[in-house]
């Protein structure tokens, strides 16, 4: 298997101004998923939900509380400071913000460089050609190398952050957000260029968005999450067609209708008081399907069709 995730968790402790009362946020609870060689797995759900820290977790960038991340077989919780750098060649990620993400002091051509150096792999005659090479794989002209970040517009630097993250020939690129910074018209050539890059290089991605939209031409399977879990993991053209979950209900009529009463009905139910006083289905006080069980069973979950998981007590194994 090219990467399998098994049981990750990662917790923070969280405790009042007084330090008197201490609670327990579970930004990723217990995930368990393959990726394949060459495969896009768009992982999507509001801010907050645990997706970007799973990204970081797959990479090793923070420490978990339990669990395993497997890359071609090897277990990167297991390798030392050493070997996690050498693995890292192989995984790389696109951040968020293409602004903050680059030094403001470095010329671009540095920038891109960078991880060639770092890892004593280019020599000093061959800085231009690569440069060169990689200004163009991501549609931007050479004569950029000797500008700064701040000279270039958003898309620009966010190409510059992609073209980054391919100077090492990377089997697996974590896409965070890439494209939630920039404007609308931008965000599509971004998402183009990236589904160019993965079908040229056999690139495999892990696209977090919070957009069904920008996720839905370019995975294979989408994941959807909420409160650190995986509430529905299926294909792409199945999750639109069939969703399952009542979250992935509402993303999806968010998407189309932004008025519609699915998504009202949310904003009501957010202010909720007893959020933590239940021990069941964490959407359970903006769940509008929910029905007794809900509030005192965590749901598993189940497989409930070809390749179609999901978490919620309405769906029973295997009825898809
Ligand atoms: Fe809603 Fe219950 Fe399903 Fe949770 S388990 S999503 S509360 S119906």
């Amino acid at each position: 298997m090219f990467l399998e995730v098994k049981n990750l968790s990662k917790y923070y402790k969280r405790s009042d101004f007084w330090n008197l009362k201490q609670e327990v946020i579970k930004a990723v609870d217990d995930l368990s998923f393959n990726l394949n060689k060459g495969e896009i797995l768009g992982v999507v759900g509001e801010s907050g939900c645990g997706k970007s820290t799973l990204g970081r977790l797959i990479l090793r960038l923070v420490e978990p509380s339990g669990g395993e991340v497997f890359f071609k077989g090897e277990n990167l919780f297991k390798l030392n400071a050493q070997k996690i750098k050498e693995k890292r060649i192989e995984m790389q990620i696109v951040f968020q913000d293409p602004y903050t993400s680059l030094n403001p002091k470095m010329q671009i051509g540095e920038i891109i460089l960078e991880p060639l150096f770092f890892h004593n792999k280019i020599k000093q005659n061959q800085k231009e050609s690569k440069t060169r090479e990689l200004l163009e794989m991501v549609g931007l002209n050479k004569d950029l190398s000797t500008r700064y970040p701040h000279e270039l517009s958003g898309g620009q630097r966010q190409r510059i952050g992609i073209a980054r993250a391919l100077t090492l020939c990377p089997e697996l690129i974590i896409a965070d957000e890439p494209v939630s910074a920039l404007d609308v018209s931008i965000q599509a050539q971004i998402v183009n260029l990236l589904q160019d890059l993965q079908e040229k290089l056999n690139l495999a991605y892990i696209f977090i968005a919070h957009d069904l939209c920008i996720v839905k031409h370019l995975s294979q399977r989408i994941m959807v999450m909420y409160k650190g879990k995986i509430v529905e993991l299926t294909l792409s053209e199945d999750l639109y067609a069939h969703p399952l979950h009542p979250y992935t209900k509402c993303l999806l009529s968010a998407v189309y209708d932004p008025f519609s009463s699915c998504e009202i009905s949310l904003k009501l139910k957010e202010n909720s008081s007893d959020l933590t006083l239940y021990q069941g289905c964490s959407f359970y006080p903006r769940c509008l399907e929910a029905i007794d069980i809900c509030m005192f069973k965590e749901p598993e979950l189940i497989c409930a069709g070809k390749e179609h998981y999901t978490a919620c007590h309405l769906v029973k194994e295997g009825v898809k």
